[in-house]
């Protein structure tokens, strides 16, 4: 049987289980800060039965919102630089000032099962991604203009308005890398929440259906 996703020999994971399939797929979801994409990434996973969110390991310390182990797994910067050492992570970036990664066998263990993995990551992230998993599919979530981006970080609550504004310049970076950098298959446009949702489950299928057919 034909592995269709592309694993670096480095990566290949041991020996087939009866139970694994060829239907894995690494799906990429970024997009600025504040444009809603934990929202429509976990309504995927809800939406997808198997599907598995990639939590991601950080430096930076919990929000009140945020779940160990959920959300992220929160590591020291010792142990965030020990898991990199030892190649544990397929991408990591550094944002804000702390650092962020992806970990890598738990992706690759996965994706052999026939899982859609999503991974919530930054531009440079995906393409870190990409240049490792070259059929990693990509989705770009862009807000319905700047000032709606602003607002909605606004109404997060979560920083002051200088932290704000740092997010704001950063995320108009983000939106210009995330348009030129070619790692995106599809952009779709968050005015309404279900809307964006639905449209990026039915990307997924689709794009899992031409995959089978091949
Ligand atoms: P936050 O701190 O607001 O949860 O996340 C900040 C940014 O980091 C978001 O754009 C999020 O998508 C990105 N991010 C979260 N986890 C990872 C990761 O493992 N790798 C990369 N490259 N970016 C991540």
């Amino acid at each position: 049987m034909t592995q269709r996703l592309s694993y670096p020999p480095a990566m290949s994971l041991g020996h087939r289980l009866p139970t694994d399939t060829d239907d894995g797929l690494l799906l990429i979801i970024s997009g600025p800060s504040g444009v809603g994409k934990t929202t429509i990434t976990r309504g995927v996973e809800r939406s997808i039965p198997d599907s598995v969110f990639s939590v991601s390991w950080t430096t930076r310390p919990p929000t009140k919102a945020d779940v160990e182990g959920v959300d992220y797994h929160f590591v020291s910067d010792e142990e965030f630089e020990r898991m990199k050492a030892r190649g544990g992570f397929i991408e990591t970036a550094g944002l804000y000032g702390k650092k962020y990664g992806t970990p890598r066998d738990w992706v690759f263990e996965q994706l052999k099962r026939g899982r859609l993995v999503i991974l919530e990551i930054d531009v440079e992230g995906a393409r870190q991604v990409k240049s490792h998993v070259p059929d990693a599919y990509g989705i770009f979530i862009l807000p319905p203009s700047e000032q709606t981006l602003l607002e909605r970080l606004r109404l997060r609550k979560r920083e002051d308005e200088s932290a704000i504004q740092g997010r704001f310049g950063a995320a108009r970076l983000e939106i210009a890398q995330g348009r030129e950098c070619g790692v995106y298959d599809t952009f779709i446009v968050n005015d309404q929440v279900d809307d964006s949702i639905r449209r990026a489950i039915e990307v997924v299928n689709e794009i899992r259906a031409a995959r089978r057919a091949r």
